[in-house]
């Protein structure tokens, strides 16, 4: 297997029409994907937090009948004005932010050999150039963090991620940093699924994507129904993996067989 950063600049001249896709030039393969540029401003969350913050946590702390000025409470207005700005720092972030370069053609020698580090179980494409269409990647098991924008309580859980390559890969990592970007956001789960799934369409431009997610919400373990244990599952499937069952069947199959030996 050969992995090779690419860089990225469109080629000056493009290549042949005809030429065949086991010759193309890495840039080729990229030139028809979004460039790789940070656009977006990154908020530091351990900057101070904004004043109106800051006293706007001293006032909610006032109104549920507490002392701003007690010892335990003095720096809590701050704290937690800073906690928030951390936990909804992902406004600031967008996709390409942090996918940046991290997108790789891999080549797949014709024998098979050397293998894919992200290649499951079933081998679509075992034995053919992995370009243009290569198996399904699949990371489960991402962690998550975030907060209902209807109770401002937390929900947490875990992503599963699956996508069937097009002309490129994307460095594992940045799945879960993708996940990271929508859920420091006031969010509901329905949302966050589906943004995942899009941007993951956006920025490498994949054959089909597949998430699934699942939560508990602490505004209904805490409060209202008090159902601690209930979990929240939510899908978006995209692409090939909209268009076709057999496929979203290996998706799921993938992420509910017990966990290997690692
Ligand atoms: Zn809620």
């Amino acid at each position: 297997m050969a992995d090779r950063r690419v860089a990225a600049p469109p080629p000056a001249t493009p290549p042949a029409r005809d030429a065949p896709a086991e010759e193309e030039d890495p840039a080729t393969l990229l030139a028809g994907l979004p460039p790789t540029s940070a656009v977006c401003v990154q908020c530091d969350p351990d900057s101070s937090p904004p004043p109106a913050l800051v006293a706007a946590f001293s006032a909610l702390l006032r109104a549920i009948g507490e002392d701003p000025s007690r010892e335990g409470l003095r720096l809590t207005p701050e704290r937690a004005a800073r906690a928030l700005r951390f936990l909804t720092s992902g406004y600031a972030l967008c996709p390409r932010d942090v996918v940046g370069d991290a997108k790789f053609v891999v080549d797949v020698p014709s024998c098979g050999g050397g293998g894919m580090e992200a290649r499951l179980p079933g081998g679509r494409g075992m034995g053919a150039p992995l370009r243009g269409g290569g198996g399904m990647v699949v990371v489960r098991d991402i962690e998550l963090h975030s907060l209902c924008e209807h109770h401002l309580l937390p929900f947490h859980g875990r992503v599963h991620v699956g996508y069937l390559p097009g002309a490129v890969v994307l460095g594992l990592s940045k799945l879960a940093r993708i996940t990271q970007i929508f859920a420091r956001r006031l969010q509901i789960q329905e949302r966050l699924t589906q943004q995942i799934a899009a941007a993951l369409m956006d920025e490498i431009q994949p054959r089909g994507v597949a998430v699934v997610v699942e939560c508990l919400h602490m505004c209904m373990a805490m409060r209202g129904v008090e159902q601690r244990a209930a979990v929240t599952t939510t899908n978006a499937m995209q692409g090939a993996f909209a268009d076709d069952p057999s496929l979203r069947q290996e998706f799921w199959s993938s992420i509910r067989t017990p966990r290997s030996m690692l």
